[in-house]
């Protein structure tokens, strides 16, 4: 399949062309006639896919050649994938006239004003600073024909959820609607259900496989033994061991009861603040917290490959999530451990995960309460690689200490005065450098293999992207970043 079939119009085209891009992935090829349609949509799954493109292309498609003004709103969790997001919509948007804009928080109110006068017709933003914006009258969404949330439960997770509100009683209610979550707690269903309308469910990424070389332990344990069984499990073990639960608060909870009971434990989830993740993760990848208990959303920004044993204390909501909990474990050939403890209300989804690694991981060790199920024969050990500086490994990928105030590289020059802000000239205007268009990295379809099935490691798919925006806390003063990092 080609762009060309998917019916984008030529000034998008060209803009698809001048990225690299020569086929639509998977999504892009499910989504864009969908979107092109007027539909509403839900896509579930995973960053790395292409999910960018499948928004971004039929929105520029949609406003190309219709009346200047704000007409497209993105919105996202965090100042880097703002910046990142802006920087992939320009380069689509070259040839089509139309202004991709940005407003996240840590850069002053009129530096973004300033760009929005010379043209606005995509807003990019994070919830806090676009409220900013918008308490000030720089900017209105009374024109808005396509709302895009991206990462919409890492917005939830860093407690967007009321400003979203405030956000979207600001637009109109005739209007396109698209959603892209990794996961879907019951907070987005209920904003899907009350604010979109008919929607088509898509599905971003593969499902992905489980490594063959993780053993999955599932073991019936009432809900209020897990605790002790919890304990016994960390007491009998000598290595790390990253432990799940569904909510923000039940980490916490969990995280002190274990330290209470003397063991090196610590936890992380989206409510602590920047530094006081970065100092548990790098006691966990030093070893000084051996066990530590995880969100999902949080466990995004863990890099660490030796993780001996991933315990589910709670079962996720989705498959996906199960997937993706256990793929901290048994990376890069190593052999892992997953031991999931499934109270009684967690059997439907126990059954899920087994119908789902009986199609996927069918050479894998799966014992139910004891009982093996699948891939009966002892394993041969498989050699322990050694992992590269860990330390090192984890700096690169959390992002956090470096967090830019402003985005570096090509985010930032264009930021210095175009960025926020670029108008999209024609080629012809440009200089050569310029015209050189800023490719996003055109990956070949065996690196977005790797992406899809392995956890996500950049920063910006880490929980732990620069600059995280959180609601803001003071706002009022134009200019004073009050929608910036949030700090607890
Ligand atoms: P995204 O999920 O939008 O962040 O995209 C992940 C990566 O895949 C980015 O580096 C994109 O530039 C790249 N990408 C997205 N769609 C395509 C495509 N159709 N062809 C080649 N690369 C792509």
């Amino acid at each position: 399949m080609s762009f060309t079939s998917l019916g984008l119009k030529q000034p998008i085209l060209l803009g698809v062309e001048a990225a690299g891009y020569e086929a639509p992935t998977p999504i892009q090829a499910q989504a864009i006639p969908l979107a092109r349609s007027g539909r509403d949509i839900v896509g579930l799954g995973q960053t790395g896919s292409g999910k960018t493109a499948a928004y971004g292309l039929p929105m520029l498609d949609r406003l190309v050649g219709g009346q200047p003004g704000l007409r497209g709103l993105i919105l996202v969790p965090t100042r880097e994938l703002c910046v990142q997001v802006a920087e992939n919509l320009r380069v689509f948007a070259q040839f089509s006239g139309l202004h991709v804009r940005t407003a996240f928080g840590g850069i002053p109110l009129g530096v973004q004003e300033a760009a929005i006068k010379r043209g606005l017709d995509v807003l990019v933003a994070c919830p806090g600073r676009l409220l900013d914006h918008l308490q000030f009258n720089t900017v209105t969404l009374d024109r808005i024909e396509m709302l895009v949330l991206d990462e919409a439960d890492r917005m939830l997770d860093m407690g967007f959820m009321p400003q979203i509100g405030r956000i979207l009683s600001r637009m109109p209610r005739e209007r396109q609607n698209m959603l892209f979550s990794a996961t879907m707690p019951s907070d987005i269903e209920r904003l899907v259900r009350d604010h979109f309308g008919e929607f088509q469910r898509i599905q971003v990424g593969e499902l992905s496989q489980a490594a063959t070389t993780i053993t999955h332990r599932f073991e019936s344990v009432a809900a209020t033994e897990k605790e002790r069984r919890l304990e016994q499990i960390l007491r009998s073990r000598s290595g790390t061991v990253l432990v799940f639960v569904k909510t923000k608060k039940r980490c916490e909870e969990l995280g002190r009861k274990l330290q209470r009971a003397g063991l090196p434990a610590d936890s992380i989830h989206g409510d602590k603040s920047a530094e006081s993740r970065h100092v548990v993760l790098q006691g966990f990848i030093r070893g000084k917290v051996r066990h530590l208990v995880a969100t999902d959303v949080a466990a995004r920004g863990i890099d660490v490959s030796d993780i001996g044993l991933v315990v589910n204390f709670e079962m996720p909501r989705a498959v996906e999530d199960y997937v993706h909990r256990v793929g901290r474990t048994g990376r890069a050939g190593t052999e892992g451990e997953a031991l999931s403890l499934v109270g009684k209300m967690e059997q439907g989804i126990q059954r899920q995960v087994l119908e789902h690694l009986a199609k996927t991981s069918t050479n894998a060790r799966i014992e139910v309460d004891g009982r093996v199920v699948s891939g009966g024969r002892p394993k041969e050990r498989a050699p322990r690689v050694e992992a590269a500086d860990p330390v090192r490994e984890a700096e690169a990928g959390d992002g956090e200490e470096r967090a830019p105030e402003r985005p570096r590289g090509r985010g930032r020059e264009r930021d210095r005065g175009t960025v926020s802000d670029e108008r999209a000239r024609p080629r012809e205007t440009r200089s050569p450098r310029e015209t050189a268009p800023p490719r996003p990295p055109v990956r070949r379809a065996a690196d977005r293999a790797v992406t899809l099935s392995s956890a996500p490691s950049s920063p910006r798919e880490s929980g732990f992207g620069d600059g995280i925006e959180g609601p803001a806390p003071g706002r009022g003063r134009p200019g004073a970043g009050g929608s910036g990092p949030r700090r607890r």
